[in-house]
């Protein structure tokens, strides 16, 4: 029996076991489908290198559809320190008015100025410790690769964009700014500072907390409207039950939705679909899927030596609005250092993101197995301003090919074909037909209140009607941010685990 049980230990499951963990009178167990490697002596070379993604060997094997047009393969990590454990360690915080359009739709707690605090508290930046916004001693180190340590392709992707008119941006993550400039990211001396590193190398030498890796949840415990535990399933097969008197979900976007369907918490058709008995009408589990569409410029390169697969995968951003866009960054221009593969055709990509999602995407469920992955079908550029802004930053990607000194690198482009022309209806095309995910899942359990019919937990993140149920990770945003997701899923994490350290009456402890 656990004071506080914590399903996946993922970015915000780390923050939460390691924040509530600070009180020595509160148990607390953090279960993980993955393997665990307490130091880093210990951590594989995948988990170590911040320079580049894990994909295959800390991951579920997930496929997705991002457009009714093809399938691809969605990483997400199955390790202590879960996606933020292989990840490409890009630290940037949301806009304020995506924190405050959170609030403004009944979410108490989560305006800019209130999940400030959380964000400073999390990290460590060593470039700016002094500013205002930023904080100098949390667990999550951050710093921006100087100018002399970007690769030339970086460098040029820095200048082109001063050429085109965009300003230097020192600080992607001065809330107000905007640019090109050096990235914001959580390595050090090329270590990912993962959620493991971070937040669980200091507090798992508390006494009152527990790991337990290689567990995998299969489903919640309810009886009489209160959640009292989770049955879960070990390395062999076998099966048992874990009681606690509050059980936080943060197994992230697309496990969390599984496990409440799994429970008999879901959409009732869904749960009768396959074959689960209703415990709570909830509609909107599994719904609002809310990501980054991006779709890749390649660009083969007139020089091989300026390709190294083993160096940084990224070094830089450019974080800009749309020409007709009404909302300010909607859109993220990156230069990444290599593609293909290795001893392919020298080439590197540069990724236009739209980071304003109008359109949503869902999640559906075929089995109650334990083992079976939901479909993810994101329905990237059905919604056609998506479509026409996503396009138009494609457009303004394909203006650094043509730019001096980013252009003096490149021999060809090679998508989109210029031979198919680049006309904006023929990109638009392109957009609903190959947009990608940027990896960045969220929105599948949001919060909201009672009266809003897809919300899935209320503002302190406790379940709409089932009690000692607490829902955290990426599947509560109401929106994916304007920002890869990392830092957001941590800072969701400090403050759902102050909040249960601080206020456990509001959590029946
Ligand atoms: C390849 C890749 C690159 C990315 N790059 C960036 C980046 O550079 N910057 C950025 O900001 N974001 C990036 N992201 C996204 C970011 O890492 C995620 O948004 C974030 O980590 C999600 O946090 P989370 O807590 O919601 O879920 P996760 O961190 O995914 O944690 C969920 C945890 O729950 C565990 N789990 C799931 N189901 C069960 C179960 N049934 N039983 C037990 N355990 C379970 C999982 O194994 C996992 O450890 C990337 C993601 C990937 C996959």
């Amino acid at each position: 029996m656990f004071d506080v049980l914590i399903v996946g230990a993922g970015s915000a499951g780390c923050a939460i076991a390691a924040r509530v963990s600070e009180d020595p009178t509160v148990s607390v167990g953090l279960i993980e489908a993955g393997p665990d490697y307490p130091d880093l002596a210990q951590l594989p070379g995948d988990l170590r290198n911040g320079n580049n993604n894990s994909y295959t060997a800390h991951d579920w094997g997930m496929e997705y559809a991002p457009t009714p047009h093809r399938k691809d393969r969605f990483p997400r990590g199955r390790v202590v320190g879960g996606s933020s454990a292989v990840n490409t360690t890009i630290a940037l915080r949301g806009l304020p008015e995506d924190y405050d359009a959170w609030s403004a739709a009944g979410n108490e707690g989560w305006s800019w100025q209130e999940v400030l605090p959380a964000f400073k508290r999390l990290e460590r930046d060593l470039d700016y410790p002094g500013a205002s916004y930023h904080g100098d001693s949390g667990p999550i180190s951050i710093r921006r690769h100087p100018h002399d340590e970007l690769l030339p392709a970086h460098q040029a992707f820095l200048q082109s964009a001063t050429d085109l008119g965009y300003p230097d941006c020192p600080d992607a993550n001065d809330p107000w700014a905007w640019g090109a400039g050096p990235q914001p990211m959580n390595k050090l001396n090329g270590v990912r500072i993962s959620g493991a590193v971070g937040y669980l190398a200091s507090a798992r030498i508390r006494e009152n907390l527990t790991i337990l890796p290689k567990t995998l949840v299969r489903r919640l415990l309810v009886a009489n409207g209160k959640c009292t535990g989770v049955e879960v399933e070990d390395e062999t097969g076998a099966v048992s039950e874990i009681a606690a008197r509050l059980v936080v979900l943060s197994a992230g976007a697309l496990m969390t939705p599984s496990v409440l369907m799994r429970s008999g918490i879901g959409a009732r058709e869904e749960l009768a679909d396959i074959g689960v008995d209703l415990l709570r009408d909830v509609p909107g589990v599994g719904k609002n899927l809310s990501d980054h569409p991006a779709l890749s410029v390649l660009c083969e390169v007139k020089d091989a030596s300026l390709i190294n697969f083993d160096a940084p995968i990224i070094q830089t951003i450019l974080r800009y609005t749309g020409e007709h866009s009404e909302h300010r960054c909607d859109l993220q221009i990156e230069q990444i250092s290599f593609a293909g593969r290795r001893g392919g055709p020298p080439m590197f990509l540069l990724a236009p993101v739209l980071e304003y999602q109008y359109g949503r995407g869902q999640l559906k469920f075929t089995s109650a197995d334990a083992h079976h992955a939901p479909v993810i079908e994101n329905q990237f550029c059905a919604d056609e301003r998506d479509r026409a802004i996503l396009a138009g930053c494609v457009l303004d990607t394909l203006a650094f090919t043509r730019t001096a000194p980013l252009a003096d690198m490149i021999a060809a482009v090679k998508f989109p074909d210029p031979g198919r022309g680049h006309s904006r209806e023929a990109i638009e095309n392109l957009c609903q037909k190959f947009a990608g995910s940027g990896y960045h899942p969220c929105g599948t359990a949001k919060m909201g209140p009672e009266s809003d019919p897809l919300a899935v937990v209320d503002a302190r993140c406790r379940l709409h009607g089932v009690d000692q149920l607490v829902v955290a990770d990426a599947s509560i945003m109401p929106a994916v941010p304007r920002a890869n997701t990392n830092l957001t899923c941590f800072m969701i994490g400090e403050k759902v685990g102050e909040w249960i350290r601080t206020e456990k009456n509001q959590y029946g402890l």
